[in-house]
């Protein structure tokens, strides 16, 4: 019952993505949550590092989208010299914004991978959307208030997936 928190990639960083398997697979988009998953939450601008990043990223023949709860004004100032699509006000873990969004560009969630620091926001809104769910570590332990309380259920869950992941050898993980 708490697969539906389980991802089938993870890894420790955005730049452990593996995107030779992900074009593999059909990956047209990768959508980023932002906050602890390429930077910490009060960082407003990407670095010269995450930039090279995601233009490289481009340049590889993915789009790139960066999908968040928060407002445009954190989206869209975190995108601007990055040049990718936005998702403000996402609703994650509900899936309708981002399948509204996929629709707008005419991918398939099978062609998506959604990347994000959370179980129970970002795997499980790519589970909610069928798209493939990837697991990074958070790049900081600053947190907002309201995350804050859902990592102690979080761990909770992440070790029931490591045990699971052991088991499951096959399917657990991609990578
Ligand atoms: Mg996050």
């Amino acid at each position: 019952m708490l697969e539906i928190f389980y991802p089938e990639i993870d890894i420790n960083s955005i730049y452990d993505l593996p995107l030779d398997l992900l074009k593999t697979k059909g990956i047209r988009l990768i959508c980023f949550d932002i906050d602890n998953t390429v930077v910490p939450y009060d960082v407003p601008e990407p670095s010269f590092k995450e930039i090279s990043f995601f233009k490289n990223l481009m340049e590889k023949g993915f789009k790139v989208c960066f999908i968040s709860n928060n407002t445009h004004h954190r989206t869209d100032l975190f995108n601007e010299k990055i040049g990718g699509y936005a998702l403000p006000r996402a609703s994650k873990p509900k899936a309708k914004k981002l399948l509204e969004f996929l629709d707008s560009l005419n991918i398939t969630a099978e062609e998506t991978a959604l990347v994000g620091d959370q179980l129970f926001t970002d795997v499980w809104c790519a589970k909610n959307a069928k798209a493939l769910s990837i697991l990074v570590k958070p790049v900081s332990n600053r947190d907002q208030i309201q995350t804050k309380v859902k990592r102690g259920l979080e761990r909770m869950v992440y070790k029931r997936y490591l045990k699971w992941k052991k088991k499951h050898p096959e399917s657990g993980n991609l990578v």
